[in-house]
Parts: structure tokens; C-alpha cells; sequence
């Protein structure tokens, strides 16, 4: 009779892992037999369990996934599986057995010349639990290899084995027994959401992973108070290790001891800033993408990205959008800051990198974007960015189309901001600002024709000539440079609100955090600034995302949420807002707090409607004029806000062009439909609830297409096929090299 051998080569100890095979079951046997029909072979050159159909096998309570492939391949199924990128790692071989060919007289179909049962080097021991240690295996794929140091055993359960069959030696079976990497409370114990156990006391701790660590140190950097902390640490180890007296005593030592670090810790690590500097990036190299010191020839430069950042930008940077929050604390910092944002997945803007330094010279901005690009794509080889949103006219552009390889937008939220503020501070009377700001919207919409700016620009001088204060500030600060900003207004295609909203919020939160009344005496200094940057502001972020990502944490989760005007107005219905229909003068959005209260939005439908609410006085978008936008955009009565404008003339612009009746007009007709598909699937998947419909309804039909293109990066858009062919030849490039210098 013919019986399943599996559970007989398994080591003693794992068979509590696979308790529920039944052996003696019948249709294992027509398995096989169907398996035998069913040898899989990709095409491409590496491949993983993702590229392989599977099939069941075992009872209801556990069961393996088996597939038969080529024993010729069975070392490039076993790098595919090593290039995991949730959980990236190597396999080492924790069992191996042989049989001679002939030894056997009778055997079964799947009887084994070669066994191999593979481990993922993150376990199977588990250092961080104590006992437990499973007997020390003889020999191991490759000692170099780092993930299978005895310091990084997290008790990973992930493994399959490899049998080359007695039968036919040249098919291997795989049978994978646990295909999710997680220990054995069920667990991911590693990978981009769980990297290392920290600190020398690490295997005497009960595990702490890299996410809780950061989890308590933002807690803590948050101001949290110290008991809040511990109940939070306590309940997120226990998921690993059950409660139990010993684990709350360590916990609280562990907490305690953090907190003592945080709280010691300082900025200054030497009097002198340049040496403390130079000493925080001798520590910090990890979380440096560039850095260039002051020198007689050379500015300086520091680029700095942690890890989760890094991770951040390959997640929600691909195929998406980067923007910048430039020259920030440009007057009362020692050197301004710029900050590179991506937009997350509630399009909010995350900082993935800052760069503090005063120079804006090509040469210079060339070497950082270089720099960035280059790490990112040293993890993710097909990384790619679709547009570049900037935020300033003086900026150089020219190094980072070349960097980025990608559109550059603009966004007018720096420009609206600086002039509503100045509006509001340097004009006493609010109908003398609405009136100012209107007139200062239409020399911007002026752009597309149809104005003359520098007629423009003199009568409104001319009409408010009374407004001393605010024209003295308007022809010193903005006149000599108004023809370069509208100038580039017009040149880059201009993004939307709410992109300029999500930016300013970020530039919002910046402020607070930096320009607290306590720190004034160390603006000066950037040790400081680092330092703010890298715990507190970096916490923010990071608690910011895990809130939301992990459902905890619910007042956080709902600040986040709420953090942009944008998500704001979401909020508040259609009923709140009335227009004033004869005149478009005017809109009111009753307040939903208090209906006593209305707010009057000056200019409606413009990017340079005015609001009279605190948050607007502050200089903001706030969520009344983009709810009033919001509204207006769907009436034909109100001008488009100046992003829906500036997409309009670059289809009127393509529309124009002359062409004669050649393959470069197929070749542009072929182009422009693709890029109306794009846009029509970006926009449906952006608006339906149901992504099954939208899938449904596109004319690839994915089911068929098995595999993976984009290596384990969340598409956020479809993928252009000709675009996808050319990344997958570079990723198989890459993991060529990765092949040669893992194997050996
Ligand atoms: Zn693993
Ligand atoms: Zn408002």
C-alpha cells in the first residue's frame, strides 16, 4: 500500500507543527499520480512558490502545498524564495539525507534519492524565547550568509522540503509545509515590519522586535506618560510570549531604561556644532543617504533617511508621486531644511527624507537626488518614480529630471500661503484682504493668456495703494521675481489642491514641532535639528502610520486621519454649503459644531478663494474653501481650480499640434490612448469602492497572467506593459548578481 512518508522524515520536534496529517488517506495517492502530469517549469530565470501552482495536501486541520518541478531548477526556486521581499532571507539546509540508485528493491513513487528539508535562517530556534533549542543542524547552504547567525533565530516556522525522487531523479517534489514566515504564536517574526532584536540584552528580553522598540521610543519621544507606555509595551509582548510575571518585571525595566535614554539623551554630543555633527554621523550611518562636509571647494550637505524611510519611499514612491517642502527655516534656521514627501496610502504627505543644506547649485542637488535614487534602487531595482511635485520657482529642476526621469510639477501651495498670510497681517480691513487676494488670483490664473501681467500687477498697486504695509512687502518680496514664478506656473503642469494641502500640512506640523517657543536658543544649531528630526518628528510619523495600519492607538489613528484639510471636508455634507448663485461672489458653509456659526468663502471655486475662518487667517487651505471647491468644480458657472486648468492646456496643447498623416501620427495616436487608459483606470481605482469592478471591466485579464512583474511592490497603478517587460529584464540583471554573490 502505498502511504504518504513525509511526516517520517521530519525531525521528532516539528511533528507537533504538522500534527493532523493523516498519512493513510487514499487521495494522496491520486495526487501524485495527477502531480506527474503536472511538472512546472517557468520561464523566468528565477522563480518562487509564487510562481508555482500548488496543491493541497493533508486534512482540514493541516495541510502542505506540494508541486513537482525540474530537479535541474530546484537552486533557482530556492534564490526566488530568498528574494521574499515582505520577508526577505535565506534558506539553509536543516536536514539532508541520500540513497544510493539501485539501493532500493522496492519503492515507493515518491520515495527520495535526495531529502532535503530547507529552514528559513530565521529560525527554527528562537533565541528570544529561551529553550526550546532544537538539536544543532551539521551543515548549513552557506555560513556566510548573515541572516543565519545564531543573533537573528526569531523562531521562524517557514520551511519546505526537496525530494529528488528514487523514481525519476530528474524531478524534485517541493513540499512546502509552512509557506508564511511566523513563529509559533503566529506571528511575521521578520522582514521590512519586524527587522531586529535590539540591543546586547536582546536574548535575555523577552524578543523585542524592531516595531515595538520603535513603537515605545515614539510613545515615550510623544511625551506618552511612562504607565500608558508600559501597558502598551506589556500587551504587544505578551502576544509573543503570554503574560507571565517575569516578562512585566523585564518589560518594565526595559521601558523605564528607554525612557532614562530618551530623556538623557541630547543633541549636543560636542560643544562645537560641526564636531557634534560629524560624531552623530559617524553613529548614525545607517540613517545617512549622502553627506558632504563643509570644505573650502564643498557646501555642506546632509542627507538623511532611516530605514522605515527608505521602506516608505520604495512602498508609496513607485509609480507614484514625490514631492518637496523646500527651504524650510530658510531665515531662521542655520540651514534650511527640504524635506521629500511621499503621499501615503490616505494621500497624505510622509517625509522620506531630509536634506539639510543652503546650497541650490546643480551640482550640488545632483549628487543628493543621485545618492537617493541609488539606495532606493539598491533595495528595490525597478523603482520608480512618475512625478516630481516642487514647491519653488528658484528651484533647480534640471538635476532632478535628470535623476528622477520624471515629469516635475508645480504646486502653488508655498505661493498662496506666504501671500494670504501677509494679506492677512499686513491688511486690517477682511474686505480690502478678500478683494486683494482675488485680484492676486487673477494675475495668477492670468497665466493662460488672455492678461497682461504687468498691467495687472499696476493697477492692482495702483487700486490699493492705501495698503501701504502690504504693497511695501508685495514690490520688495514678489515684483521682482513675479515673472519667474508665473513663468514656471506656466511651463510645469501644476498640482492639485489636494496634493498643495497634504504638503502644507506637513510644512504645519514642521513648524510646531521646531519652532516651540523652548528651542529658540538652538535653531542655530544642526545637531539640533537632526535631532528633532530623527526622534520626535520621525515618531510622530512612524506612530502616525502604525495607528492607522495596525488599528490601535484609535486617538491617534483619528488625528492622522484628520490631519489634512482635504479629509476634513470629506466631512461636512453638501447641504452645509450654499452659493450665491447670481453674483458666484460668495459661498457660506454653516459650521457642523455650532450651526450658529457660518463661514463666507470668498471667490469660490478659485485656488484663491478666501475663507474667514482661524485656520484660513492663518495663512492655510482649509477645508471650507475646498469643500466650496469641491462643489464648484461640478458647475459650469465657476472657473476650474488651476491644476484641472493647466491638465486642460496640455491636452488643448497636444491637440494643436500640427501633423501630417505619418506612422509618428499612428505613433501618437497609439500613445495618447494608452495614456488615456492609464488615466481612466487611475481615476476609476481611485474612486471605486469596489475594485473588483474596475478590475473586472479592464481589457487584461489578469487572472491569466500569473507571476510576478513588479516584485512584491504594492502596484498602486496598473503597470504599462511595454514598461513591465524592460523592469523585469533589469530585476532578472539584478538577481543574476545577487544569484552569483549569494550562492558562493
Ligand atoms: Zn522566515
Ligand atoms: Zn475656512
Amino acid at each position: 500500500m502505498f502511504s504518504y512518508p513525509l511526516s517520517i522524515h521530519l525531525p521528532v520536534s516539528f511533528c507537533k507543527l504538522k500534527s493532523g496529517l493523516d498519512p493513510e488517506r487514499n487521495e494522496n495517492q491520486f495526487l501524485l499520480v495527477w502531480l506527474w502530469s503536472k511538472v512546472q517549469d517557468p520561464p523566468e530565470e528565477e522563480f518562487s512558490s509564487a510562481d508555482l501552482t500548488w496543491k493541497k495536501f493533508g486534512t482540514a486541520e493541516h495541510h502542505d502545498d506540494v508541486a513537482l518541478i525540474p530537479y535541474a531548477r530546484v537552486d533557482e526556486f530556492i534564490i526566488g524564495e530568498c528574494s521574499n521581499v515582505e520577508c526577505p532571507t535565506r534558506f539553509h539546509i536543516e536536514r539532508g539525507r541520500k540513497r544510493s540508485k539501485g539501493s532500493l528493491k522496492e519503492y515507493k513513487s515518491d520515495e527520495y534519492l535526495e531529502y532535503r528539508l530547507y529552514w528559513c535562517s530565521f529560525g527554527p530556534e528562537n533565541y528570544g524565547e529561551g529553550g526550546g533549542v532544537l538539536p544543532s543542524r551539521k551543515y548549513r547552504l552557506n555560513t556566510r550568509n548573515r541572516a543565519a547567525r545564531p543573533q537573528s533565530m526569531r523562531g521562524c516556522t517557514c520551511h519546505f522540503v526537496v525530494k529528488r525522487l528514487y523514481a525519476r531523479p530528474s524531478l524534485a517534489l517541493i513540499i512546502y509545509n509552512e509557506r508564511r514566515h511566523i513563529n509559533k504564536s503566529g506571528f511575521v517574526c521578520h522582514g521590512p515590519l519586524d527587522k531586529d532584536a535590539i540591543g546586547p540584552g536582546a536574548k535575555k528580553i523577552p524578543y523585542i522586535s524592531n516595531e515595538i522598540q520603535q513603537q515605545t521610543m515614539s510613545m515615550i519621544y510623544l511625551g506618552i506618560p511612562e504607565e500608558n507606555v508600559l501597558e502598551k509595551h506589556i500587551e504587544y509582548i505578551q502576544r509573543y510570549c503570554g503574560s507571565d510575571a517575569t516578562v512585566s518585571t523585564l518589560a518594565s525595566q526595559y521601558v523605564r531604561k528607554l525612557g532614562m535614554i530618551i530623556k538623557r539623551s541630547t543633541h549636543e554630543l560636542d560643544l562645537d556644532d560641526q564636531a557634534s555633527i560629524r560624531m552623530w554621523v559617524e553613529r548614525n550611518k545607517k540613517s545617512i543617504f549622502f553627506y558632504q562636509d563643509t570644505s573650502e571647494t564643498d557646501p555642506f550637505i546632509l542627507g538623511i533617511q532611516t530605514e522605515w524611510q527608505l521602506q516608505q519611499m520604495v512602498r508609496f514612491g513607485h509609480r507614484s508621486l514625490l514631492a518637496a517642502d523646500s527651504t524650510f527655516g530658510i531665515k531662521r534656521l542655520k540651514y534650511p531644511l527640504c524635506t521629500l514627501l511621499v503621499f501615503d496610502s490616505r494621500h497624505h504627505a510622509l517625509p522620506v527624507a531630509w536634506i539639510i543644506t543652503r546650497s541650490i547649485a546643480k551640482a550640488d542637488v545632483a549628487k543628493w537626488t543621485k545618492a537617493l535614487v541609488d539606495r532606493t534602487r539598491s533595495i528595490e531595482p525597478g523603482w520608480k518614480t512618475n512625478g516630481f511635485v516642487i514647491d519653488d520657482a528658484a528651484m533647480e529642476i534640471d538635476p532632478i529630471r535628470d535623476t528622477f526621469c520624471c515629469p516635475i510639477l508645480f504646486a502653488l501651495w508655498r505661493v498662496r500661503r506666504s501671500w494670504l498670510r501677509n494679506l492677512v497681517k499686513k491688511c486690517s480691513n477682511i474686505e480690502v484682504q478678500r478683494e486683494i487676494f482675488k485680484r492676486l488670483g487673477e494675475v495668477a490664473y492670468g497665466i493662460w493668456g488672455g492678461v497682461n501681467i504687468s498691467v495687472a500687477l499696476e493697477e492692482l498697486i495702483q487700486d490699493f495703494v492705501d495698503q501701504t504695509a502690504f504693497m511695501d512687502y508685495f514690490k520688495s518680496s514678489w515684483v521682482p521675481k513675479i515673472e519667474m514664478w508665473l513663468s514656471t506656473m506656466r511651463t510645469l503642469p501644476l498640482a492639485s489642491q489636494e496634493a498643495s494641502g497634504a504638503i502644507e500640512a506637513y510644512h504645519v506640523k514642521l513648524k510646531t514641532k521646531l519652532f516651540d517657543d523652548s528651542h529658540l536658543g538652538a535653531l542655530q544649531r544642526v545637531d539640533w535639528l537632526v535631532h528633532k528630526l530623527t526622534t520626535e518628528l520621525h515618531s510622530a510619523y512612524w506612530l502616525d502610520r502604525y495607528a492607522d495600519e495596525s488599528d490601535s492607538f484609535q486617538n491617534v489613528k483619528e488625528e492622522y486621519i484628520a490631519s489634512t484639510s482635504w479629509h476634513r471636508a470629506l466631512q461636512i455634507p453638501d447641504s452645509a454649503v450654499t452659493l450665491d448663485d447670481k453674483g458666484h461672489l460668495f459661498a457660506k458653509v454653516a459650521s457642523l459644531k455650532d450651526s450658529s456659526i457660518t463661514h463666507l468663502v470668498w471667490n469660490p471655486g478659485s485656488d484663491f478663494a478666501f475663507c474667514d475662518c482661524a485656520w484660513s487667517m492663518q495663512g492655510n487651505i482649509c477645508k471650507h474653501v475646498i469643500k466650496v471647491n469641491m462643489i464648484c468644480e461640478t458647475d459650469e458657472g465657476y472657473k476650474p481650480s488651476m491644476s484641472f486648468q493647466s491638465f486642460r492646456e496640455i491636452l488643448m496643447d497636444l491637440w494643436k499640434k500640427p501633423m501630417d498623416d505619418s506612422i509618428a501620427l499612428d505613433e501618437s495616436v497609439a500613445w495618447t490612448r494608452q495614456m488615456l487608459d492609464q488615466t481612466k483606470q487611475l481615476v476609476e481605482l481611485n474612486s471605486s469602492n469596489d475594485i473588483g469592478i474596475v478590475v473586472n471591466n479592464m481589457p487584461l485579464k489578469w487572472v491569466s497572467k500569473k507571476g510576478r512583474t513588479f516584485v512584491g511592490i504594492p502596484a498602486s497603478l496598473p503597470a504599462l506593459p511595454s514598461s513591465s517587460k524592460s523592469i523585469t529584464k533589469n530585476l532578472q540583471k539584478n538577481r543574476k548578481r545577487k544569484r552569483l554573490s549569494r550562492l558562493r
